[in-house]
């Protein structure tokens, strides 16, 4: 039992306690510098066992996938397999220096060359890039790239790029940050993107389309092919956000649907833990016609040597020394102990784990695309007068779950966005669409519950805009 539940340090203080007894000094004392003393700060004394156990309990208080369940759509939050750890944390990967130079690292790149070729192989590109630390940097990489082919082309003029409004917010955001102008097209009513609103935006000054196939709201962009076909006939170049790659891997290539650089999220689909802010790896292949602009160096294999190159026109560094190499080590672990079928039956799992709870949830919580979905799908939240989608979500954590992503994509109102990843067994979606069904009761019965919620953590229900724009950080007594 838990004695001090929620007794913070400053109130275990007492007068004089200290956590460690120093030997004798036996060194001549010298003041501390007065500058760096400041009376103000009155800090807890305290025993050292006092101090573990208030950190190790606040550290309990965070949510985690090896923890609980953690349904947050568009983040593929799955369970990472041990095994990747310690294949990342082995002295030979762990305590190599960058700069010990190509001849006594050739491991190391030749494991980069070997996860640039199985990743070549999964989305049908002729070579990439493992520089890039996210997803959004990947972006970032293949829309330079777009922008420096149509330099080399002479098409210096193209600066916009389409982006459609079901999209990830990096999309247009990266766009942006790379020079070009935005234009958003609207989907039709089955979530596509609407064709004849693609043609008109296609002109002289396009220089390509942004698209994530599966998309932001969970389907299948059908019309990728003829979308490919438009924006090549119009000159543009098609940028695809592979971020899903968790619902196609094995399956489909990417290339194949013509798409000419797409940037994967190793710390996605390729299993190395997320959601932290922790490094990432946004991996981006390129056909043909883009490979000499990647970012670089890439790992290449010479002669019997491996070497880390800058293809010819790169668009130059995006990262110091090799990236994140942790991760990379990861995503080829995770890779090599699948194997081709077991990238697909994870890819199949994935959607259909997603299918299962949409079948099971829309009747109560309606679905606005309601075809079959890939990965994820998005539900809505306001199905009784005076609940709301934040309500619903605050509630899910009394019971113990990670909510969704809630008002996202932006298209679906009071949207949450559910994505149960592959990982989980039925047990644990049975249990999630039990709570969710009785979520939905509760909202009828007795909404203040859900108003109120939640109830069980260190901090109720915050004003989330003053929480962002005032946040209290310090232990006001
Ligand atoms: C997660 C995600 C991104 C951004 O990836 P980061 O690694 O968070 O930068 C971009 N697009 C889609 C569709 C995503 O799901």
């Amino acid at each position: 039992m838990n004695l001090q539940p929620e007794l913070l340090v400053y109130e275990l203080s007492s007068p004089g306690r200290v956590g460690v007894a120093l030997p004798d000094c036996d060194v001549p004392v010298t003041a501390l510098p007065t500058a760096l003393l400041r009376a103000e700060l009155k800090l807890p004394e305290l025993d050292e066992l006092t101090v573990v156990r208030h950190f190790t309990r606040l550290s309990q208080k965070n949510f985690s996938i090896d923890t609980q369940y953690y349904p947050l759509g568009s983040c593929t939050m799955k369970y990472n397999p041990k095994v990747n750890e310690v294949a990342a944390s082995l002295p030979g990967w762990r305590s190599t220096h960058p700069l010990v130079g190509a001849e006594f690292s050739q491991g190391a790149i030749e494991l980069m060359y070997r996860l640039q070729d199985s990743l070549n192989k999964i989305g049908g590109f002729v070579a990439g890039s493992l520089q890039p630390a996210a997803g959004a940097h990947g972006e970032l990489a293949g829309v330079l790239m777009i922008r420096a082919v149509q330099v080399a082309r002479g098409q210096a003029q193209r600066t916009t790029m389409i982006v459609p409004d079901s999209a990830h917010g990096t999309n247009p955001a990266t766009c942006t940050m790379a020079g070009m102008k935005v234009v958003t097209i609207a989907s039709d009513s089955d979530g596509a993107i609407d064709l004849t609103a693609l043609k008109a935006a296609c002109n002289d000054s396009l220089a390509g389309i942004m698209i994530t196939n599966p998309s932001t709201i969970g389907v299948f962009e059908r019309n990728m092919k003829q979308i490919a076909d438009i924006v090549h006939a119009a000159g543009g170049l098609v940028y695809g956000d592979g971020a899903n790659m968790n619902a196609i891997a094995g399956i489909l290539r990417p290339a194949e649907l013509g798409i000419d650089v797409m940037h994967y999220n190793l710390h996605k689909t390729f299993s190395t833990p997320h959601g932290g802010g922790g490094p990432g790896v946004g991996y981006v292949g390129a056909a043909p016609s883009l490979a000499d602009f990647l970012p670089g160096p890439i790992a290449v294999k010479d002669g019997n040597k491996f070497v880390m190159r800058q293809p010819a026109k790169s668009i130059g560094r995006l990262k110091a020394f090799y990236g994140n190499f942790g991760v990379l080590v990861r995503a080829y672990t995770y890779i090599r102990m699948l194997g081709g079928d077991g990238l697909r039956k994870m890819a199949e799992n994935a959607v259909l784990n997603a299918n299962y709870l949409k079948a099971r949830l829309e009747k109560v919580y309606p679905v606005k695309y309601p075809r079959r979905c890939m990965h994820e799908f998005v539900a809505m939240g306001n199905f009784v007068d005076g609940i709301h989608t934040l309500d619903i979500a605050k509630r899910l954590i009394d019971y113990g779950f990670h909510p969704p992503t809630i008002y996202f994509p932006l298209i679906v109102p009071e949207a949450l966005m559910i994505e149960p990843t592959e990982t989980e067994n039925k047990e644990t979606l049975d249990a999630f669409v039990e709570v969710m069904l009785k979520i939905a009761e509760e909202a009828r019965a007795n909404p203040e519950l859900l108003h109120d919620a939640p109830h069980h953590t260190p901090v109720g229900r915050l004003d989330e805009v003053s929480a962002a724009r005032n946040p209290v950080l310090c232990y006001r007594g």
